[in-house]
């Protein structure tokens, strides 16, 4: 697990002297699923179409296998398989020529694993790109973008228009893919909709990615809220010194970020009616990153 296959050093891009990115820094290891959050307008598909030579960086380096990418490289796009937030098709093609379209990009054959996705996903092949619905749409760019068996995915905000049923199906594809060794990068504005089957999590926020952690550790213990029930609500609050939650006559929710024993040893020396230590919901994790 320790090959970094996708590493971007101080990725910058600015488009004229709007801010697309300001300082991108993340490294993907080989057979991770690497969950690249944030908000809308934070950069992430900036930086995914920097990645895929869509746009030319301000600065910063982009290495893919340890290469090092600049401007478009034809040789690295046949190992990556790409899903932009927008498909852009022909119109007036059925499915099914878009598809015979794409095929033709690559020397080999690739009915099978195409075929295996048209069904998986359930499209009708016959119906024309420009009749079909955001979620039909999406389902058809997701073939695209892994039938010719890539080493790299890059899916920027894959599930979009998808329902919750296909979000799962497209999940266990991800999942299967992952056990084949493909490593992808996995964008979402949505935390909880990634944190199932991802790795690692990237967040970026205005343009700065500003943590990078195993979802593990960005679970851990660690982070817990504490409630605590007592009439020395004063005293907890200066024993702990922690982040206060909610507050209220004798209860008190405080952000615990102390090692578990310092914290036992301070909660000896105050007279508790009732502890609660629970685990902090991803979600609000995510909401404390982007304060
Ligand atoms: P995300 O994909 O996370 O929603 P984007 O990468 O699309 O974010 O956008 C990042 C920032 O770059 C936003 O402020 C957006 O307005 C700006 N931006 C994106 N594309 C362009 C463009 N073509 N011209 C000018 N600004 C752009
Ligand atoms: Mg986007």
């Amino acid at each position: 697990m320790n090959d970094v296959i996708v590493r971007l050093k101080h990725l910058k891009k600015y488009y004229g002297s709007a801010r697309g990115i300001k300082d991108v820094s993340l490294n993907i290891h080989k057979g991770e699923i690497y969950g690249f959050i944030g908000p809308n307008g934070s950069g992430k598909s900036t930086t995914i179409r920097t990645i895929m030579g869509l746009i030319n960086k301000t600065d910063g380096d982009i290495y893919i296998n340890g290469v090092k990418l600049d401007g478009e490289s034809i040789e690295i796009k046949k190992i990556i398989g790409y899903l932009p937030s927008e498909i852009n098709l022909y119109d007036d093609m059925t499915v099914k020529q878009a598809l015979d379209y794409h095929e033709l990009f690559y020397n080999k054959d690739l009915k099978k694993r195409r075929n295996e996705l048209v069904k998986l996903l359930k499209i009708d092949e016959n119906k024309r790109i420009e009749d079909l619905s955001l979620g039909n749409l999406k389902k058809v760019g997701i073939v695209l973008a892994l039938m010719h068996e890539p080493e790299i995915l890059i899916l920027d905000e894959p599930t979009s228009g998808l329902d919750p049923i296909m979000q799962s199906i497209f999940h266990e594809i991800l999942i299967k893919e992952k056990e084949k060794g493909t490593t992808i990068l996995y964008s979402s504005h949505v935390l909880s909709e990634v944190s199932s089957i991802c790795d690692t999590i990237g967040f970026i926020k205005d343009g700065v990615v500003i943590k990078e952690d195993s979802i593990d550790n960005i679970k851990k213990d660690n982070y817990t809220y504490l409630k605590i029930t007592t009439k020395e609500i004063d005293k907890v609050k200066k024993e702990l010194n922690l982040k206060i939650i909610k507050e209220s006559n004798n209860e008190i929710v405080l952000l615990n970020t102390m090692n578990i024993n310092e914290l036992i040893d301070k909660l000896s020396k105050i007279n508790i009616d009732r502890l609660l230590i629970e685990e902090i919901p991803l979600e609000d994790l995510f909401m404390n990153y982007y304060k």
